[in-house]
């Protein structure tokens, strides 16, 4: 399957077209991406040089009282000399929110310094179904925020998460 064509920053139209098809506001949008690409300064990856940054949009099933909704969660690739310790963005923003007790998530923003967007490999694909439902929106952003937006559904057809081991939706916090 070729991948979407790219929808540009400027076209307002479009943007407004996709936020709506995916419950986000304009707003949410574009913090979306602000956090996001302000997230790969932070990026470690003196091996490959390829910054990723992640941003999470939380939702409303926080697990806990200090964690409040519609906050956007930061995360940046970690690599390590030992290559395949390294730790992708979307699993750093997923782990650095969930310890903070948010437990779902309403989109998430992925950005690079490439073009067109990149997309989250195979083993976050799977670390995003823990917590998000399928229809969440995956925002990809190219060097420039041209953008693509799937859902989780269509980058992990059929895939496997909690309620496969019979827990109706992500496990919350104790
Ligand atoms: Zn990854």
């Amino acid at each position: 399957m070729p991948p979407p064509a790219p929808t540009a920053p400027t076209d307002l139209p479009a943007l407004e077209a996709i936020c709506a098809a995916h419950g986000l506001t304009p707003a949410e949008f574009a913090a979306l991406r602000e956090h996001a690409h302000a997230a790969k300064a932070s990026a470690y990856c003196p091996y490959s040089g390829f910054r990723v940054g992640a941003a999470l949009l939380t939702a409303s099933a926080s697990a806990s009282a200090s964690a409040s909704t519609g906050e956007i969660v930061r995360g940046a690739n970690v690599e390590n000399a030992s290559y395949p310790v390294t730790t992708c963005a979307e699993r750093v923003a997923l782990g650095t929110a969930v310890v903070a007790g948010h437990r779902a998530f309403r989109a998430v923003a992925v950005a690079t310094d490439v073009s067109p967007p990149a997309s989250p490999c195979g083993m976050c694909r799977q670390s995003i179904r823990e917590f998000c439902d399928l229809t969440v929106p995956i925002i990809m952003f190219d060097k420039d925020s041209n953008f693509v937006v799937m859902t989780l559904d269509e980058l992990l057809p059929l895939s496997f998460g909690p309620e496969s081991l019979g827990v109706p939706g992500p496990p919350k916090a104790a």
